[in-house]
């Protein structure tokens, strides 16, 4: 599985996880090589009782996580866009005490070209909710921009790289959940030797 890079310069490649030797090795020993290891390689369970890692992940009801109760703080909204959560992302790093930072996105994510959902947001929320169409269409515009992306693996990438300099000392990775197969997968730059 691939994808190209729309929304910056460097070209993204999708790397499974199929067995442990797959994790990459900034991955491994860490917080996220555990998410990677209970979801994808069905590793046993260990007890948390203190969250080791805050996640990031479309609200989308096809995705679900098979992780140990107690190991993460789990943020999910749409298309994984924690920008708008900010207060809770600094809630889980500083009352939480997570030291790392996991940002899923998916394919087949319907934030994907989010414009184009317009009259369905609008008209869903006049019949379904009994709202005024003018405030419906505003309340449209005045999000749409902020959620709106082309490509998955491009926005999770970027939003790391903006969490990373917002976090300087917490780590922070990027992964992109397929539907096909239910599992996750690590993001690297083609250019880059995948080890
Ligand atoms: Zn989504």
């Amino acid at each position: 599985m691939s994808c190209s890079q729309r929304d910056s310069k460097v070209e993204l490649t999708l790397v499974p996880v199929r067995d442990a030797s797959d994790i990459f090795p900034e991955y491994r020993g860490t917080a996220v090589g555990d998410l990677l290891s209970y979801h994808n390689l069905g590793a046993p369970h260990r007890l948390h009782t203190e969250a080791d890692l805050l996640i990031g992940m479309c609200m989308d009801n096809r995705l679900q996580l098979r992780i140990p109760p107690g190991f993460a703080f789990v943020l999910r909204c749409a298309g994984a866009n924690v920008g708008m959560l900010d207060f809770d992302v600094s809630f889980a790093i500083a009352v939480g005490g997570v030291r790392s930072v996991c940002l899923i996105g998916h394919d087949g994510c319907r934030m994907v070209d989010v414009a184009s959902t317009r009259e369905a947001f609008v008209s869903g929320l006049v019949e379904n909710a009994g709202w005024d169409r003018k405030n419906a269409e505003d309340h449209f515009d005045g999000y749409c921009s902020r959620y709106g992306f082309s490509d998955v693996a491009s926005f999770v990438w970027l939003e790391a790289e903006r969490l990373r300099k917002t976090y300087a000392n917490i780590s922070v990775a990027p992964l992109v959940y397929s539907l096909d197969d239910q599992s996750l997968h690590q993001i690297a730059e083609t250019n880059q030797p995948v080890t």
